[in-house]
């Protein structure tokens, strides 16, 4: 069996091959963690977007959307905490130059202790068989206790190190577990120094006087400043929500993991504003709703779990992550927070400005509280892509990649091939086109054998592929072939519109996440 990390570089390749996803301005060599999307990958990004904008929008009245810019007041930056506090600590191997974040070290150390702790367990699984008690053995196995002891000083350590912003101390750990560069294998460290993710430019011209901005690290901060102007003139009321979806910039320090961790990424984010006091039930409530949205793309529900915070932020009062298992285990895709009053009472500060909200209810006015749903678009890509990856032995000996897409999220929901290129049948199946693709994006395929076009549309997870023949001229019957089962089927022309709607029409996930 492929190891995950084979699946994992053949899911690059992949994406690179069928136009999903280039490197950025791969003729220079690329540029680091950033990427371009193809042809295919824009369609599944716009799609993704679009599942998430209608579930906010227009499943729930009392959210509204904005498109708030990218540049912002650099106070904004100071007021939100980013310019003192959006910070990674990093530390630099002398010997490889190789540069770390010193906490993602020390991370990966605890999580080899944990490796050690399993290893131990499915030895002795082995050895006992079905009457193996792992619990128990974890409590009376001396190895065990001993990796499982270190693993816990380990961890009270490096909490309170970082809780203490004690940077001595995360270096200290570091030469104290002996952690060495993966690269040059050596322990030769430098201190470990305060990096700031925010990426920065000048606005004007520099003979007078240009001003220091900063590329949005969040798209937060843009709903915040102006949660009042929508209030008013939306006359909104507590609770209400603003959505939206747009480019956030982070200088990462270590970019790994291909769209997992990128420099720039776009972000789907929504700010729920309610009354003081309330902020823990609508956290539940969100925190709910969006393990809903993504369970109803059908992906199993067994790739998804939280996890909540031990550490929280300064500003919240409670978070959480959805994580989903991606090929290198489970990662955040999403972060639902309470974050309380702390941005709109900041801004309130260093504006000198009055955003209270006044509810016409309690005739009192007040800072709401605000609960953030947060998702990243490209990890969410990258999930979906994970997941639908899957390589078939076909019987005969033949084999295929299939992208086993959601059909409300594939690129392309149907691809229109006449058996031949002559006949009259290429007429027909332009005819066929034009009833569909004022609602599906459809493509048109008259290349090659029938199997091979229909290899070519399982690798890009296309789940219709309709075939057009001599018969078809005669009975106005046409096959349609399913994607995932590959079974075939004889229907009139007039019924393809209906069968495939049925399938991709966001409407039926809408309908399951608010029954
Ligand atoms: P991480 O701990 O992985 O750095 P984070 O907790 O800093 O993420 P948030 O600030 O909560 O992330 O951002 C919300 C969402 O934005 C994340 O859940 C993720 O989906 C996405 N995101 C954050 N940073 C990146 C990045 N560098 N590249 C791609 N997506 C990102």
């Amino acid at each position: 069996m492929a190891s995950q990390e084979d699946v994992f570089k053949k899911l690059v390749a992949h994406c690179k091959e069928y136009g999903f996803v280039f490197p950025s301005s791969e003729i220079y060599d690329g540029l680091g963690a950033v990427y371009d999307y193809g042809q295919n990958g824009v369609e599944l990004k716009n799609n993704i977007k679009k599942y998430w904008w209608d579930s906010m929008i227009l499943l729930h009245e009392n959210i509204v959307g904005i498109d708030a810019a990218i540049f912002m007041h650099p106070t904004t930056w100071k007021a939100s905490g980013h310019v003192d506090a959006f910070n990674d600590p990093l530390i630099d191997n002398r010997d490889s130059k190789k540069r770390y974040r010193a906490d993602v070290l020390i991370e990966e150390q605890l999580a080899k202790y944990d490796e050690k702790i399993n290893k131990e367990c499915d030895k002795a699984a082995k050895r006992f068989g079905e009457s193996f008690d792992r619990e128990m053995f974890c409590q009376t196995n001396a190895r065990v206790q001993e990796y499982a002891q270190k693993r816990d000083v380990l961890h009270a350590r490096f909490v309170a190190a970082l809780e203490a912003n004690n940077l001595e101390e995360l270096k200290q750990i570091i030469i104290d577990e002996e952690i060495v560069c993966p690269i040059s294998g050596t322990r030769n460290w430098t201190d470990v120094r305060q990096f700031n993710l925010m990426f920065s430019t000048e606005m004007g011209s520099t003979s007078d006087g240009a001003m220091k901005v900063y590329l949005r690290p969040e798209t937060a901060q843009g709903i915040f400043v102006n949660y009042l102007n929508v209030q008013k003139t939306g006359r909104m009321k507590i609770p209400f929500g603003i959505a939206q979806i747009g480019k956030a910039f982070r200088n990462e320090i270590v970019a790994r993991q291909f769209i997992f961790r990128m420099r720039e990424f776009e972000q789907m984010e929504m700010q729920f504003f309610v009354k003081p006091g309330t902020e823990l039930q609508w956290f539940e409530h969100w925190k709910a709703f969006r393990l809903k949205w993504h369970k109803a793309l059908g992906l199993g529900d067994h790739k998804y779990r939280y996890h909540d915070h031990d550490k929280l932020a300064h500003y919240a009062n409670a978070a959480t992550d959805i994580e989903f298992e991606m090929p290198f285990g489970f990662k955040e895709v999403e972060g639902i927070h309470s974050r309380t009053d702390f941005d709109l009472g900041s801004h309130e500060k260093y504006s000198g400005k009055n955003i209270k909200y006044f509810d016409p209810e309690i005739n009192q006015s007040y800072t709401p509280f605000v609960i953030e749903t947060s998702i990243g678009v490209d990890r969410m890509f990258l999930s979906i892509m994970s997941a639908a990856y899957c390589e078939e032995m076909l019987e005969g000996g033949d084999s295929r990649v299939v992208l086993k897409f959601p059909a409300v999220l594939a690129p392309v929901k149907a691809c229109v091939m006449p058996l031949v290129k002559k006949d009259g049948l290429p007429e027909k199946a332009r005819e066929i086109m034009n009833l569909l693709k004022f609602d599906f994006k459809c493509s048109y395929d008259e290349k090659d054998s029938i199997g091979k076009r229909y290899r070519r549309q399982d690798a890009v997870g296309t789940p219709f592929c309709i075939t057009v023949d001599h018969q078809t001229l005669e009975d106005g019957c046409v096959t349609i072939r399913h994607r995932d089962t590959m079974q075939q089927q004889r229907v009139k022309i007039e019924e393809l519109h209906s069968i495939i709607d049925e399938q991709v029409n966001m409407k039926n996930l809408f309908k399951k996440i608010v029954e």
